[in-house]
């Protein structure tokens, strides 16, 4: 049978898994943690019962990506639950932006703006379902719609701060600026309204979507469909030496650039072993999950009924801060992510008790405490709100890191949104999950189309995986892998095994 090896399980490492699975391939994965799921796990940080996402909580890209529609997540339990409102980003005067799922409803909000914001997204709303593939894949292929691709990706080019003038009014502007900062980028760099534009309008086309019983619930699934297929996790293996690894057919990593050079340094070619050694971080995330007795008291009553509340003033707050933290320098009044997922999943609460989640830009491996800056940004749009305050529990970027390399220095993107690294990936290539070694295969959030928990890094690494095989992926159209090859584990007894 031919055997296929995937070291880490995040939701890119179990999107590539399940699909090799499913076309025929003997596969085993290797985790590092005694968890599944990576950036899309969920824990009871605080209280019995009050659920926190760990990392990943909103996601409008994972509930339109098409490898996890095509593993058919649903069957083994997965629920997307939507927020009555999207997102909405107060401004001091008591006024806010305010994203809806429907196009029309945001744009009637957003008054005189709306007619340009209707025109910036809707044709691409629209069309979302057929550009998925192609926005959410690699660039330097031939496109299947090539024209609406087109429309959906000449404004990604500009820098966010440019494409802010399209509006007039501070509400709209901070309501961007906001969206676009996902990309932890200063919004003057060219292509920083990519992450943002790609967000908008998968959001308005599926929602900004919490899973039902946490994130986890989307790992949980995707080693459902594994398990269907005979493959096998190890949970409790973290892999620092390549010969740890089962000989195979193929081997995939759900890695950051340099652990892959650590590993096979020796093995790749100089320029490719330097540019992973070279691959730039981005800047980092402070986490500090709240349980919130009564909720947060939002001045702005639309902000108690949405998903997820950005907290960075106005467009040019957001410009500074994003380009401070950038630059390595923390600024007094960080951009902070508040989730409130328990408002679309309310089991996630414990009685009047909720889950809040937040987290704030900060410098690269930043080793202050970020604490008392989330909790004057809530204050500012919410004033009483350390009153109801219960618990909390403090994720700082060295925490991150040493739970996973992947988000070294609180890099919680894999990686630099840099221009290059944006586009192409970790080097430039035509294949950018080739390490250029037959058989191995880079299939991280480093890879395109980049972070979330979409899968969609993992799909692309298991489609070129086929290929190598001389198989073409039947979610792309081809038959299953031909059989070939066996697997025998090298490694130690592991600890745990889930399937
Ligand atoms: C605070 C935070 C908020 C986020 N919010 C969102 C959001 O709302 N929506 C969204 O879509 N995304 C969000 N993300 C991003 C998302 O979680 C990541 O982009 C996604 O998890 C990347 O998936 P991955 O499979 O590439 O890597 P990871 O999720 O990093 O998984 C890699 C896995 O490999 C394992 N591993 C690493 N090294 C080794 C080794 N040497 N040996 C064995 N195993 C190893 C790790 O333990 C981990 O399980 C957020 C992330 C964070 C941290």
């Amino acid at each position: 049978m031919t055997t296929a090896v995937v070291v880490g399980a995040g939701p890119n490492g179990l999107a590539a898994a399940a699909l090799l699975a499913r076309e025929g391939l003997e596969v085993t994965v290797l985790e590092a943690a005694e968890e599944i799921g990576g950036g899309t796990r969920s824990f009871e940080a605080i209280l019995p019962g009050l659920l926190h996402d760990h990392c990943s909580a909103i996601h409008p890209m994972a509930v339109t990506s098409p490898a996890l529609r095509s593993l058919g997540l649903e069957r083994h339990g997965l629920r997307w639950r939507q927020p009555e409102i999207d997102c909405v980003h107060p401004l001091d005067d008591g006024t806010a932006g305010v994203l809806f799922r429907s196009v029309a409803e945001t744009a009637t909000g957003l008054g005189v703006d709306g007619a340009r914001y209707r025109a910036l997204v809707e044709p691409s709303v629209r069309r979302w379902d057929m550009l998925a593939p192609d926005v959410m894949g690699p660039l330097l292929r031939i496109p299947a719609h090539p024209l609406p691709l087109a429309r959906f990706g000449l404004p990604t080019v500009l820098p966010a701060s440019a494409l802010a003038r399209l509006f007039r009014t501070p509400q709209a502007r901070a309501l961007w600026a906001g969206v676009a900062a996902h990309s932890f980028r200063p919004l003057s760099d060219p292509f920083s309204s990519a992450i943002g534009l790609g967000i908008l309008t998968a959001g308005h086309a599926a929602g900004w979507a919490v899973a039902e019983g946490g994130s986890h619930s989307i790992a949980r699934g995707m080693a459902a469909v594994l398990a269907e297929h005979g493959g096998a996790i190890h949970t409790g293996v973290r892999i620092t030496d390549r010969r740890q690894l089962p000989p195979a057919d193929v081997t995939l990593l759900d890695l950051d650039p340099g652990q892959v050079a650590r590993l096979y340094g020796d093995r790749l070619p100089a320029r490719v072993s330097a540019a992973y050694r070279r691959f730039r971080r981005g800047p980092g995330a402070f986490k500090l999950d709240l349980a919130v007795e009564g909720g947060v008291p939002w001045t702005d009553e639309r902000a108690r009924r949405a998903g997820t509340v950005h907290l960075g003033g106005p467009l040019a707050e957001v410009a500074f801060t994003e380009k401070e933290v950038t630059e390595g320098r923390m600024p007094e009044r960080p951009f902070v992510l508040v989730g409130q997922q328990y408002l679309a999943d309310p089991a996630r609460s414990v009685g009047d008790v909720h889950p809040v989640w937040t987290y704030a830009h900060v410098p690269y491996g930043y080793e202050g405490d970020a604490t008392e800056s989330i909790l004057r940004q809530l204050e500012r749009f919410a004033p009483g709100v350390r009153e109801r305050i219960v618990g909390r529990h403090l994720t700082r970027p060295a925490d991150f890191a040493a739970a996973n390399p992947n988000f070294a220095g609180g890099d919680i993107l894999t990686g630099a949104k840099t221009v290059p690294q944006l586009l192409l990936g970790a080097r430039p290539a035509l294949d950018p999950y080739a390490t250029s070694l037959p058989g191995v295969f880079l299939c991280s959030a480093a890879t395109p189309p980049g972070p979330g928990a979409h899968g969609m890094c993992g799909a692309g690494a298991a489609a070129s995986a086929l290929r190598h095989l001389g198989a073409r992926a039947s979610w792309q159209g081809g038959r299953p892998a031909s059989r070939r090859g066996t697997a025998r584990p090298p490694w130690p007894a592991p600890r745990e095994s889930r399937t």
